[in-house]
């Protein structure tokens, strides 16, 4: 505490993220990143001229990489906004979206990052109880509401809702924007994006952290209705014009071109996905369904706490949360077939 500081500072409560400790030939299944390099097309831009083009600011409105994304969606390029990681995206929604006279709805676990923003912004929440298997129950958010937001998956759960659940709420829930948070959809789930034309208050946001391995590179997106997205332009340009920088969009181009390498690590990263689930679960694990690059999974001897810490003694560092309902759960991130073989083998040894 500084006497410095204001009276909105002295109130926050920061997220704090995953550790990014440099710690040599550490296995690092804490932070949901991809274990596989960004596609080579990425590697191939960093060029003399490209650096030399620093010198000058980037286009504010990123219209190639807006073409990009919404050829790939098939969506117009004014239903796209992007920013620098979907963190950025997600508060600028926040302030554009759900600072409203009724509370915002979001699941009582869910990414906390949500009532972190809603601090900062002065946003009313309410969180709703996830059933008792830990999925998400629509049929509590219909009420009145300032918005709703989920993660889908949900994290860090790893549980995905259908779309056409997501359908049916976005028809009971019409006066305010629902969120989609799509951060992991690219491991198994559907996204809501074909929706956006048919649901005005419909906002999906996405990343390229996870399943296009940037997140260093800290690029998200979102695609919605028109006015939503002026609704965030409005807000940007009041706060940073020039969001994206020139190499984040040029590798986020080339990113999504190349298809091929992105449904490569994806597709491998669901098999060994499948391959890990089968292992904890041989080991006495209670593993959550996934649809994410994680799972959620649960020790018989109930001593994730225990667990978290000798694992990190091994070099592994996997996420451990204190909060009530989950505190007996390690959310693991899935890396290559060897590290996860490695990680099954110490556990065999716990
Ligand atoms: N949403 C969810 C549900 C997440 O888990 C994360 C990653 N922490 C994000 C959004 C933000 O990711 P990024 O800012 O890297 O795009």
């Amino acid at each position: 505490m500084s006497k410095f500081w204001s009276q909105v500072v002295r109130d926050l409560e920061p997220y704090v993220p995953g550790e990014q400790p440099q710690i040599e030939g550490l296995i690092k299944l804490n932070t949901n990143e991809s274990p596989y390099p960004p596609s080579p097309q990425v590697i191939k831009l960093m060029t003399h001229d490209a650096i030399d083009r620093l010198r000058l600011y980037p286009d504010p409105n990123s219209k190639k990489l807006k073409n990009t994304i919404a050829n790939y969606y098939a969506v117009n390029a004014d239903q796209v906004f992007v920013g620098n990681g979907s963190d950025e995206v997600l508060a600028l929604a926040f302030m554009a979206f759900f600072q409203q006279e009724n509370p915002l709805l979001f699941p009582d676990i869910s990414y906390s990052f949500y009532p972190v923003y809603c601090n900062l912004f002065g946003i009313k929440f309410n969180t709703i109880a996830l059933r008792d298997d830990f999925s998400i129950d629509f049929s509590d958010y219909p009420r009145r509401n300032g918005g709703v937001i989920f993660p889908n998956p949900n994290a860090p759960t790893a549980i995905g809702k259908p779309l056409a659940d997501i359908e049916k709420l976005l028809q009971q829930n019409t006066d305010s924007v629902v969120l989609v948070d799509e951060a992991y959809i690219d491991f198994g789930g559907e996204t809501a994006i074909s929706l956006v034309d048919q649901y005005p208050n419909l906002l999906v946001v996405q990343t390229l952290s996870k399943s296009r391995s940037l997140a260093g590179l800290r690029v998200g997106f979102a695609v919605g209705n028109v006015q939503l997205i002026n609704g965030l332009d409005r807000v940007k340009n009041s706060f940073n014009s020039y969001p994206l920088d020139r190499l984040a969009e040029a590798a986020t181009i080339a990113a999504f071109e190349d298809d091929s390498y992105f449904k490569a690590c994806r597709d491998r990263i669901v098999a060994t996905r499948e391959w890990t689930v089968k292992a904890l679960e041989s080991l006495g694990f209670s593993v959550l369904p996934s649809q994410a690059n994680f799972v959620f999974a649960k020790p018989a001897a109930n001593n994730a706490a225990e667990l978290a810490q000798q694992l990190r003694e091994h070099k592994i560092l996997v996420r451990y949360f204190s909060a009530a309902r989950i505190n007996e759960f390690l959310r693991i991130t899935i890396g290559t077939q060897e590290q996860m073989q490695h990680l099954i083998a110490v556990l065999k040894n716990l």
